[in-house]
């Protein structure tokens, strides 16, 4: 099994089963109902694990919860903690929804607040941080290879925030002093505050891990300056921490990043109840995980029609066309999931087709709901008006079918036509 690692821009090898394979992904900062792009690094890690442990591997996955952000104090002043607690519940169900079961463990950063200071205090002690002002620094200068993940000068780097308390205008915050307006605080050596966002998921990590584990997940936008944060923090102490950065390319929508500051934005909530769990899933699963994948109306249809085309080979007999091995090939070579779909698209077997589902949540694709029976006679009364050229009257029975949510299609063999529940 190979994956692309982006801090060697090199596909690797994977150790040999079983591992273990322990994997962290970073998850959403909750502040809102989550946008379809969080489902492309939670769906990835859940496939990925389903994946590895197939191949008879030890794969654990954490994916976290960010509920201590500045996001949070701006979307909720003086509620933050509620706002936090109700998006972190709305994130759970509607990954849930998405049907691939949840991830190993799901730490929130407010439970991690005392490991984070103790993380903190030990940089301090070994000379790479530096409190100034009740905020607490990491010093970009301790560290000479700082921008290995992301592969840039520190003088070309964009700062974060400035701040007149910085030694650098690199250094980034481990600890911030509480500001007027925030509403939750900790207390630590360095008097109340919250820690930054990136030591949250360092310390997240190794709470679940230790000091060095197998992939480290995200979206390419956390390669900078999130990832490359974590990795100096970690490193500062001499702990490995991940072997491979996995950074999965982003959702699009015409061309643009797909995010709720451009405004044009679509939640997990909205396309699953809107176009039905499969239909996500299998635009999804449709593209190479490192590239960026156009999410919108017209790809959306494309994937509906892609998931009728795997549901019909269960309304055939099934026959023992197509071999699991060239599925196998696909998904160790970097986890190519167009690859082992366009495998798939040739099997008429309807036994391997579940095994393949199985892996990625599309177990439903191969249940073959009926109809009930007055609207099976719905449909024979359309054949017959049709037959008989009524197709004024067979129109009007198609829409009596679509609004009790079957589609008919016509087809040529008994009885002419078939009914497909839509989601
Ligand atoms: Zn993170």
């Amino acid at each position: 099994m190979r994956l692309y690692n982006t801090l060697s821009r090199r596909i690797e090898e994977l150790p040999e089963p079983p591992g273990p394979i322990r994997m962290y992904f970073c998850g959403p900062t909750v502040y809102q109902r989550a946008h379809i792009g969080n489902a492309r690094p939670f769906a990835l890690g859940m496939w990925l694990r389903a994946w590895l442990r197939h191949r008879g591997y030890e794969a654990t996955l954490v994916h976290n919860i960010t509920d201590i952000n500045d996001k949070i104090y701006d979307a909720a002043p003086g509620a933050s903690a509620e706002l936090a607690e109700r998006a972190t519940q709305w994130y759970l169900e509607d990954t849930r929804d998405l049907g691939l079961g949840m991830p190993d463990a799901l730490p929130k950063a407010t439970d991690a607040v005392p490991a984070i200071v103790a993380f903190i205090e030990k940089l301090v002690d070994a000379g790479h941080a530096y409190e100034a002002g009740g905020d607490v620094y990491f010093g970009v200068a301790t560290d000479p290879g700082y921008g290995r993940l992301s592969r840039q000068k520190v003088e070309h780097m964009e700062p974060e925030e400035a701040s007149a308390l910085k030694r650098a205008p690199q250094d980034f915050a481990l600890w911030k002093a509480t500001k007027p307006g925030e509403d939750t605080s900790w207390d630590s050596p360095w008097g109340h505050g919250r820690p930054g966002w990136h030591i949250e998921c360092s310390v997240m990590a190794e709470e679940a891990f230790g000091p060095v584990f197998e992939i480290h997940g995200g979206g390419l936008d956390l390669v900078f300056p999130h990832h490359e944060n974590e990795l100096a923090q970690s490193l500062a102490l001499g702990h490995d921490f991940a072997r491979i950065w996995m950074h999965n390319g982003l959702l699009m929508r015409g061309g643009e990043k797909m995010s709720k500051s451009l405004g044009n934005d679509m939640t997990i909530r909205g396309v699953v109840d809107g176009w039905g769990r499969e239909v996500a899933l299998m635009l999804l699963l449709s593209g190479q995980w490192r590239k960026p994948l156009d999410f919108n109306e017209d790809t959306l249809v494309q994937a509906r029609e892609r998931v009728d085309g795997f549901r019909n080979v269960f309304h055939a007999p099934s026959e023992p066309v197509g071999e699991w091995a060239a599925f196998e090939v696909a998904l160790d070579e970097d986890f190519n999931t167009p690859g082992a779909l366009a495998v798939m698209h040739g099997w008429r077997d309807h036994e391997l087709l579940r095994r393949a589902f199985a892996l990625f949540g599309l177990e439903s694709l191969a249940e073959v709901e009926q109809a009930p029976a007055e609207l099976v006679e719905l449909a024979e009364r359309r054949r017959d008006a049709r037959v008989a050229h009524d197709f004024g009257e067979a129109d009007r029975l198609r829409d009596e079918l679509a609004a009790a949510g079957w589609e008919v299609r016509d087809v040529a063999e008994e009885p002419g036509f078939r009914l497909v529940r839509r989601p």
